[in-house]
């Protein structure tokens, strides 16, 4: 109940004389009498309109809903207490749907508070437990309790250095402020706290997993590595990719278990620092696997893996939730007795069935579809918890990441294979459609093939759709068959027409692919060359950056065509600028952030487990970089919270953290 924290307070300290109302106040308690009132207007137009007047002045009060309620509720010439938004009209003021109360004239309504009003549910309103009601509980909570029960849990050191107030004196005020000041400084007392926790645990988790975990010790290269990197690698390394492999061989070879977040923009070429760490395994006698979201990504892994591997005679298997009965056997069968050394598939991997003759490294690709718990089961399939990758291709800022995955050490891909040609990307109003097709259909007699992608707005799914299909005709009819293929890929399919659907554009067998943003995160299609973005303005930039990534994959100049109409809001404008100005994920999640301020940046969404409820990583990120310095300084000098002043901190951790050492797993 104490975490239930109010989302506003009414000023009750304060009466405010109509008269002295103007369009820059907010929020207003006025205190006078009702001098008439009536219904007017027509269907939803309808209305209560009641005057209410003071010394000074007269306010209109409206009403739009529960009319017959409130007509029978007021009462002419008899003195109450209104408090609401002010608005005017006509350079009038108005209060809609105020909050009204009846006084004594002879009380004294000032009261010497803020007033709290929280966040409640029609079933708990009809239980009598309204926003205001609430606070009626807590204050009693309040009588009850002492400081004692809710202890300073942070070192004292820390609260003179970041000069917060405590966290009894916090917990009063945020609810029952004395004034705006101690309710702010309530307010970031519990968000830093919020955020140094957050920050603390994974600290302590990282140096904790440092110094105690064990891992398998992969210190050899041996014949698989060296053949295949010196005979068969089908390209030079980038830098990047070298410095990368360096870094994951360094934690292979420490003895402790390794848990480290790869990131690389689309393309950057995660897929072959993968397979040559896969091929460090075997050498050192261990099996891998590599765990992709969806079937059609496991298997272009395995399409394109196998037969690298096969020239070095390693053996992979593909499991997915659609191999048949005895093809999954054979593998489960030759997965424990060692023949398979490496093992692609979907989900399918962590089934309990599925047994490791001796499992070293798990690779896991495009984490975010892949659950906490499910990473979980991971650890279960060898005595000594095998390696994790996890890669990534979701550009996240440095911040966001040491935050959101402040847990794993982490290696970044900065750099493209040479020779790529960057997308080029332009932005089109409506009034070139003729023009764009031209350019679409010109492609494909080239050969190309071509996404064009609608968006997904999720209010209205039916409304999406209608959309889509509306979208698929008109691109039927600009592009007909029988010279013209298209494929449609949408929410609403069976998964095995979705992938039906998919599989024959990625064969070729059609040349246009219509979609909404389902289409798969890692799909390559190198001879798609062409995205067409509709209604571009309702996509967020990460979104359309991912979206971008699915051309530019082949050896063709790409193109990426962003459609709107012609009214659009500065953001929009500004999203299509900064996406026709560059192809760097990174800076395009710097900017992502700066625009968006509060929201879900991508990939953060499992911030959730940090246990936020008032901070936010994007509107409080000064807080955060400071949070996360004395958390990380805190961590480093005592990593084991043995010292004397942290006890207290320890404790409330203690209390906190679940038996699941999240830190093993990623
Ligand atoms: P992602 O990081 O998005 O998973 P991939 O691993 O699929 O990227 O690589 C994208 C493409 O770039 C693939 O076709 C791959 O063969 C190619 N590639 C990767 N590394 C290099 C390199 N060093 N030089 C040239 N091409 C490369
Ligand atoms: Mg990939």
């Amino acid at each position: 109940m104490l975490q239930h924290y109010p989302y506003r307070h009414i000023d009750r300290t304060r009466l405010h004389a109509i008269r002295q109302l103007d369009p820059a106040t907010e929020f207003a308690q006025v205190s006078g009498q009702v001098i008439s009132f009536e219904v007017v207007g027509q269907k939803s137009g309808r209305r209560l309109v009641a005057q209410l007047r003071d010394n000074t002045g007269q306010l209109e009060l409206t009403w739009f809903q529960g009319l017959n309620w409130v007509q029978k509720m007021l009462h002419v010439g008899r003195p109450c207490l209104v408090y609401g938004r002010i608005s005017f009209f006509n350079g009038r003021p108005q209060m809609v749907h105020p909050e009204l109360e009846w006084i004594d004239p002879n009380q004294p309504v000032i009261r010497n508070f803020l007033e709290p009003i929280y966040s409640t549910t029609e079933k708990l309103k009809a239980k009598g437990l309204g926003g205001k009601a609430i606070g009626k509980l807590t204050r009693q909570l309040f009588a009850q309790i002492r400081e004692k029960d809710l202890p300073e849990n942070l070192p004292a050191s820390i609260l003179q250095q970041q000069e917060l107030i405590t966290r009894w004196s916090a917990f009063q005020q945020i609810h029952f402020p004395t004034d705006a000041s101690h309710f702010e400084a309530a307010v970031h007392r519990i968000k830093f706290e919020e955020l140094f926790l957050a920050q603390l645990r994974m600290n302590l988790l990282r140096i904790q997993r440092h110094q105690h975990s064990k891992g398998v010790v992969f210190d050899r290269v041996g014949d698989a590595f060296n053949t295949f990197y010196n005979q068969h690698l089908p390209f030079e390394l980038t830098g990047a990719q070298k410095r990368v492999i360096k870094e994951i061989r360094t934690d292979l070879g420490s003895g402790r278990q390794m848990n480290r977040l790869l990131q690389g923009d689309v393309g950057s070429g995660k897929t072959m620092v993968a397979v040559l760490i896969m091929l460090l395994a075997i050498d050192n006698g261990y099996q891998s696997c590599l765990m992709a979201p969806t079937e059609i990504l496991s298997r272009q892994h395995y399409d394109t893996i196998q037969p690298l591997l096969e020239k070095v005679g390693v053996r992979v298997g593909l499991l997915t939730g659609s191999t048949k009965a005895a093809a999954r056997k054979k593998i489960l069968a030759e997965l424990l007795s060692g023949e398979l050394s490496i093992l692609i598939g979907t989900h399918a991997l962590i089934e309990e069935a599925v047994q490791f003759q001796r499992l070293g490294l798990a690779i896991i690709d495009e984490q975010h579809r892949f659950g906490v718990a499910q990473r979980a089961q991971l650890q279960k399939k060898a005595a000594i918890p095998p390696h994790v990758l996890v890669m990534t291709a979701t550009p996240i800022p440095r911040t966001l990441a040491m935050t959101a995955y402040g847990d794993l050490d982490y290696s970044v891909i900065d750099e493209m294979p040479p020779g790529r040609k960057p997308v080029k990307t332009v932005h089109r109003y409506e009034n070139r459609r003729i023009q764009v097709m031209e350019f679409v259909r010109c492609e494909i007699d080239k050969g190309r093939q071509v996404y064009i992608i609608f968006p997904l707005i999720e209010e209205s799914a039916k409304l999406d759709y209608e959309n889509l299909m509306k979208g698929y005709e008109q691109v039927k009819s600009w592009l007909p068959e029988p010279r013209y293929w298209i494929s449609m890929v949408h929410g609403k399919q069976p998964a095995d027409v979705k992938e039906t659907n998919m599989r024959r554009f990625v064969e070729g067998d059609t040349q246009i692919m219509v979609s909404t943003t389902v289409i798969e995160v890692g799909v390559n299609v190198p001879n798609a060359s062409v995205m067409v973005i509709e209604s571009s303005e309702k996509f967020g930039l990460s979104q359309l950056h991912q979206l971008r990534g699915r051309v530019g994959r082949g050896a063709e100049q790409s193109y990426c065509i962003l459609m709107t109409g012609s009214a659009l809001g500065a953001d929009a404008r500004e999203r299509l600028a900064i996406m026709t100005a560059t192809n760097n994920g990174f800076e395009i999640a710097e900017k992502d952030l700066a625009l968006r301020g509060p929201g879900d940046i991508e990939g953060t969404r499992q911030s959730g487990a940090l246990n936020l409820k008032l901070a936010s990583l994007i509107q409080d990120r000064d807080l955060l970089l400071l949070a996360q310095s004395a958390a990380q300084q805190l961590a480093e000098q005592d990593s084991e919270l043995t010292a004397p002043e942290n006890q207290s901190l320890r404790q409330y951790l203690q209390q906190r953290v679940g038996p699941i050492r999240w830190s093993r797993i990623a």
